[in-house]
């Protein structure tokens, strides 16, 4: 049984590492980017960027003002227990994000969308999101927060079948544009897709996709790992770079995630995880470890159910 105790503490350590501590593989990526920029602005930018964070982990402050608006990935085991079931778990959550709001403290972006009404912790109506996924083995449970910025850059396109790969391009460019033009997101940014699906699942694959894998992870399948190559390529072309400045540092990557979708419809989102992709994970097991790591491993095969059946392990046949 895992102990609720345990899972807030964890969750409002979460939430100090994802709001202060960047995801190394960003930096990394950052870093490389950097050292090819050669738009002055653009490298001005990623500079501070890079001692942005090392003060933000030195200070153990918030690396942006804003700090996003925190949600939560919850994955667990099929086999995991949790003392007091889902409903203490969902309470855990709330309670820690409402304390991380005040400890680190975070912004309290959070606020009713028609009458403002901020409860100052980041907690409200539907607020924070928690999302669910399973694995078929495991007593574990892992806690995934993610604060997401760039709230504006993100948008949807009801493509068509004989759009084809060109009218993918365009929209993934129309939205770069917009997104750099207007400032809509802090670039650059982790670009996640989402094709297909039905309205509501494309914008999810998308957002999941940017947010729940890392720099230089690649979609399973060749023909889409290819195509995340060349977007990164594309979107680092266009004559923008870091904050929409002159440059060719928009993208540190671009992940594709799909889902099946009706056969008259190619559903395509895209979706910028900023400048300040924060992300923190932890694995928490039976016995009261905890395991703390910044890769969430969302998109296993179980996750992407690439096939009608799979098999089912054997302690789960013998108990069903
Ligand atoms: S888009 Fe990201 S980096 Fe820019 S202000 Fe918002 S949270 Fe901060």
């Amino acid at each position: 049984m895992i102990s609720i105790e345990v899972i807030q503490r964890t969750a409002e350590q979460l939430m100090a590492k994802a709001a202060i501590e960047i995801p190394q593989d960003y930096l990394a990526g950052l870093q490389t980017t950097a050292a090819e920029e050669d738009g002055d602005l653009s490298s001005f930018v990623l500079q501070a960027m890079l001692e942005n964070y090392e003060a933000a982990k030195e200070d153990r402050r918030a690396m942006c003002g804003d700090t996003g608006c925190p949600r939560w990935y919850v994955k667990m085991g099929n086999e995991a227990r949790i003392e007091g079931g889902p409903v203490a778990l969902e309470a855990a959550l709330r309670r820690a994000t409402a304390n991380a709001t005040s400890n680190i403290p975070l912004r309290p972006n959070r606020v009713h969308p028609l009458w403002r009404t901020d409860h100052d912790n980041n907690v409200g109506i539907g607020a924070p999101e928690i999302e669910y996924g399973f694995e078929p083995d495991g007593e574990w449970i892992d806690l995934i927060t993610v604060h997401k910025g760039g709230l504006f850059g993100t948008d949807y396109r009801m493509l068509f079948p004989s759009d084809g790969i060109e009218g993918i391009k365009r929209f993934f460019l129309d939205s770069l544009v917009a997104f750099g033009k207007r400032g809509l997101a802090c670039q650059p940014a982790i670009i996640g897709i989402g094709l297909g699906g039905s309205k509501d699942a494309c914008m999810v694959l998308g957002k999941r996709a940017a947010c729940l894998r890392t720099v230089g992870d690649r979609n399973p399948d060749p023909k889409i790992a290819a195509l995340e190559d060349e977007f990164k390529e594309l979107g680092n072309s266009i004559g923008m770079g870091a904050m929409g400045f002159v440059g060719k540092s928009m993208v540190i990557d671009c992940n594709i995630e799909v889902g099946y979708c009706h056969t008259g419809g190619m559903q395509m989102s895209v979706h910028a995880f900023c400048l300040s992709s924060r992300r923190a994970v932890a694995r928490v097991h039976a016995d009261g470890r905890v395991e703390f790591r910044t890769d969430p491993d969302w998109f296993t095969d179980y996750q992407r159910r690439e096939t009608v059946e799979w098999d089912i392990p054997e302690s789960q046949v013998k108990s069903a």
